[in-house]
């Protein structure tokens, strides 16, 4: 089924993932309407329609979906069961979403695939963390099965004294363990699958994280990562088929001497792929927006040899009057009010056209 432009896109999340998204769509003549609890997300503010209302609102979700042609998600922390009442017109459908947001299942998920996570175990108690520091080796990073992102709901424990505190520190959420992996690099893959079946992917960023959050991404990767990127893009679209999802889904992978492992993936758009706005032929954000409305995939070719993604977060938002001063250097600020520690306020990226 096409959706043609001219029609309504309904995006629940109304974060820079759907502000981006909201513009590439606005490009190819659709409209989109954002769904979002907060007063004034930023996506809302370059969108054609927003309701407030909860993500779990059955009947604000059900207004939402007789508002709009095709409706889809930008971020992976909502519940799935509200979902399923609109799922006729949900892309991608709610298997994407439910698989994605449980680390355990996603790690099964991946297993099935035929590819390898950093070796896991289930947490259940604290017990179950002292079993894992001897079965996986110390030290071992727990983290929560649902609601992590950027690092939060993580934790390193280096001995079985400090098991028992870890499993206070997550409010004895289920979690799981998983051993250190000692990698040369982070790569991620980021791939579209078409309502059609076919999927295409961008050239690898290699990515660098501070604190659990990205910092920075570049195209080309460099050889490390350039000689497993054509392992992590057949993973990810063994992922992608097997999920029968629809849109972009991001894969991201540690590349280690034995190998790629897979971290975690997320069924949309990722902060990693911000460099195909400038640095690809078609963006992420466009993408996903023509592989939900049954359009054909785009190009992911380079526009130059290459690019470079920096995010600016919390006070880094102060650099701004020196960054639009750059001559070819591409400033994106989300339009968030707060410039909290931590918080993702813009990106900027710089195209490599040696
Ligand atoms: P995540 O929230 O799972 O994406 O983790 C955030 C970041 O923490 C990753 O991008 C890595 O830099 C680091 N990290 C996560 N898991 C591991 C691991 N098992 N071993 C070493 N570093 C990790």
């Amino acid at each position: 089924m096409t959706i043609p432009p001219g029609s309504t896109i309904g995006i629940i999340g109304g974060g820079q993932l759907g502000r981006m998204l909201s513009i590439a769509a606005a490009q190819l003549g659709y409209d989109c309407h954002i769904l979002d609890p907060h007063e004034a997300p930023a996506a809302a503010r370059v969108a054609a329609a927003f309701t407030r209302a909860r993500f779990d609102d059955v009947d604000a979700l059900n207004r939402l979906a007789d508002a709009c042609d095709i409706v889809t998600y930008e971020f992976e922390n909502l519940s799935a069961e509200p979902l399923r009442a609109i799922e006729d017109k949900l892309r991608p459908g709610v298997r994407s979403l439910a698989i994605g947001q449980d680390r355990a299942l996603e790690k099964r998920f991946v297993e099935e695939c035929g590819a390898s996570p950093a070796p896991w175990r289930q947490i259940d108690s604290a017990a179950d963390i002292v079993a894992a520091l001897e079965t996986l080796g110390a030290p071992v990073l727990i983290k929560t099965r649902r609601m992590g992102y950027d690092g939060k709901g993580q934790s390193w424990v280096t001995s079985p004294d400090e098991a028992e505190q870890a499993w206070a520190k997550i409010k004895g959420a289920p979690a799981v363990a998983e051993a250190k992996i000692d990698f040369l690099a982070e790569f991620s893959v980021i791939i579209a699958r078409g309502a059609d079946g076919e999927t295409r992917a961008f050239p690898v960023p290699r990515n660098t994280h501070r604190d659990g959050i990205l910092r920075h991404s570049e195209v080309p990767a460099g050889a490390a990562v350039e000689a497993q990127a054509a392992e992590g893009c057949a993973v990810a679209a063994r992922i992608v088929e097997r999920l029968g999802h629809v849109g972009v889904l991001t894969v991201e992978l540690f590349a280690t001497a034995n190998g790629p492992l897979v971290n975690e993936f997320a069924p949309r758009v990722h902060n990693s792929g911000h460099w195909t706005i400038e640095g690809a032929e078609t963006s992420q954000f466009e993408q996903h927006i023509r592989a939900i409305c049954g359009l054909p995939l785009g190009s992911t070719a380079l526009t130059g040899t290459g690019a470079t993604m920096d995010n600016l977060i919390g006070n880094d938002i102060a650099e701004w009057p020196a960054l639009v001063a750059e001559p070819g250097t591409h400033v994106h600020l989300y339009g968030k009010g707060e410039a909290r520690p931590g918080r993702k306020v813009g990106h900027v990226t710089r195209v490599i056209r040696a």
